[in-house]
C-alpha cells in the first residue's frame, strides 16, 4: 500500500508520480515476525547504539506534562541554545522535523519547474525526491574513487538552482576536502544555492570549518540533526544554519509547530549531555577499528568513513547474504538502491552488537 505502483484514481501530480518512496532500514519487529527471532540487532539507520541521552529522557518525562499546549513555533530556545553551540546569530538557525523537513521546505521554497538541482551520485536519495517534488530536473553527478567529484558538480554549477552535498557522505562516510570545497565554491554562481549535508558532522574527525564557510558564502546551507550522534531519531529534530534571508521563505512553507514539545526539550537537554556525546564518539571510533579490522582479515574492500556507518563491498550480491543476516537476527542495509548491488552499509553498534554482526557475516558468507 505504501510503497508500491500509485492507481491514480483520482489526477496525481505528474512530479508525484516519478517519485521512488524512501525504503527505510527494516524494523527489529518486522524481522522478530517474519524470522522468528527474539534477539534482533539493528545496524541499517546509523541509529546512536547507546541510545539517547540520560538528560534527553527525563526532559522528555518532564515535558509530558506540557502536551496540552502548542510548541514555540520556531523552537526560539533551541535555536538560542544551538546559536550559542555554533556560535551563529540565532536568526541563522532554523529547526525543523528532522533535517528531512529542511531540505524539503529549501525545496518548496526555491524549485521552480524545470529547475537543474545537482546532486551527487551514490549519496542521500533525499536531495533527488524533494528536487523532483517540485519539478526540478535532478542532474546526478558520479562518485569517483568513492568521492564527490567537485569538479565536475561544479562544472553543473551555472544555471543550476540548488546543488546538494553531503559530509560525510552516506553511504560511503567519504569526505571532500577543504581546499577542494573552497575551489568549487569559487567556481558556482552566487545565485546558485549550495547545501552541505552534516547528519554525520559530529562522528567527522576531518578538517572542515562549514561554520567559518557560512559567514563566507552568503549561498551556503549547512544541516545538522539530533537523530544520529545525540540518538533522538525517533522525535524528529534537525536544524539548518544558513543567512536569515534564506531561511525567510521556509517561514512561510512549513507546518507551524513541526517540531513538538518533547522532541524540542529533550533536543535542547541532549545538546547539554556532552559526557553522552563523547561516550558516542569513542564508542564509534572503535566500532570503526574493529570493523576495519573484520574487513581486513575476511578480505573484504571497504570505504574508510568520517562517520557512524561503513559501506563494505562482499564481492558478490549482497541480497541474499542481508536475508541470511536477517535469519540471524542482524539487521543491516543492502545498498542496491544506491546502486551497490554488492555492498552493506553497517551502522557502529556497540562493542556486543558487532561481535553479532562479524559471526552473521562470516555464518551467512560461508
Ligand atoms: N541526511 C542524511 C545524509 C541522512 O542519512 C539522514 C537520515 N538517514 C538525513 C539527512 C535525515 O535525517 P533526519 O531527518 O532524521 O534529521
Amino acid at each position: 500500500m505504501f510503497g508500491g505502483t500509485v492507481v491514480p484514481v483520482y489526477p496525481v501530480r505528474p512530479e508525484v508520480l516519478q517519485l521512488q518512496p524512501y525504503i527505510p532500514g527494516k524494523p527489529i519487529a518486522e524481522v522478530q515476525r517474519e524470522f522468528g527471532v527474539t534477539e534482533v540487532i539493528k545496524l541499517a539507520s546509523n541509529e546512536n547504539p547507546l541510545g539517547p541521552s540520560p538528560l534527553a529522557v527525563q526532559a522528555i518525562g518532564q515535558a509530558a506534562g506540557q502536551v496540552h499546549i502548542y510548541p514555540e513555533a520556531t523552537g526560539r530556545d533551541l535555536r538560542e541554545a544551538l546559536a550559542a553551540h555554533v556560535g551563529l546569530p540565532a536568526d541563522w538557525l532554523m529547526v525543523g522535523n528532522g533535517s528531512d523537513e529542511l531540505l524539503r521546505l529549501l525545496a518548496a521554497s526555491y524549485v521552480r519547474p524545470g529547475d537543474r538541482v545537482v546532486v551527487p551520485g551514490c549519496s542521500f536519495p533525499n536531495y533527488r525526491t524533494v528536487s523532483a517534488l517540485f519539478g526540478a530536473a535532478v542532474a546526478e553527478v558520479p562518485l569517483v574513487a568513492e568521492s564527490m567529484d567537485l569538479g565536475e558538480m561544479a562544472r553543473q554549477a551555472p544555471g543550476a538552482r540548488v546543488i546538494f552535498l553531503c559530509r560525510p557522505n552516506n553511504p560511503t562516510g567519504g569526505v571532500f576536502p577543504e581546499d577542494v570545497f573552497h575551489h568549487f565554491m569559487a567556481a558556482v554562481p552566487p545565485e546558485t544555492l549550495v547545501l552541505i549535508d552534516e547528519a554525520y558532522h559530529e562522528f567527522d574527525e576531518s578538517e572542515f570549518d562549514s561554520l567559518g564557510l557560512l559567514r563566507t558564502f552568503p549561498n551556503l546551507i549547512v544541516t545538522r540533526t539530533f537523530s544520529k550522534a545525540y540518538g533522538l531519531a525517533g522525535l524528529r529534530v534537525g536544524y539548518g544554519m544558513a543567512r536569515p534571508e534564506i531561511w525567510q521563505p521556509c517561514y512561510r512553507v512549513r507546518e507551524p509547530f513541526s517540531v513538538n514539545v518533547p522532541a524540542q526539550a529533550a533536543a535542547l537537554a541532549a545538546l547539554q549531555d556532552s559526557a553522552h556525546l563523547t561516550a558516542t564518539v569513542e564508542n564509534n571510533r572503535k566500532g570503526k577499528r574493529f570493523l576495519a579490522q573484520l574487513c581486513e582479515s575476511m578480505g573484504l574492500q571497504y570505504v574508510p568513513s568520517q562517520a557512524n556507518f561503513v559501506l563494505i563491498d562482499l564481492g558478490r550480491p549482497a541480497g541474499p547474504v542481508f536475508e541470511a543476516m536477517l535469519r540471524q537476527g542482524v539487521i543491516v542495509r543492502p545498498m542496491g538502491g544506491a546502486g551497490r548491488p554488492n555492498a552493506i552499509r553497517v551502522t557502529v553498534g556497540t562493542p556486543r552488537e558487532l561481535l553479532r554482526f562479524a559471526a552473521a557475516l562470516h555464518e551467512s558468507l560461508s
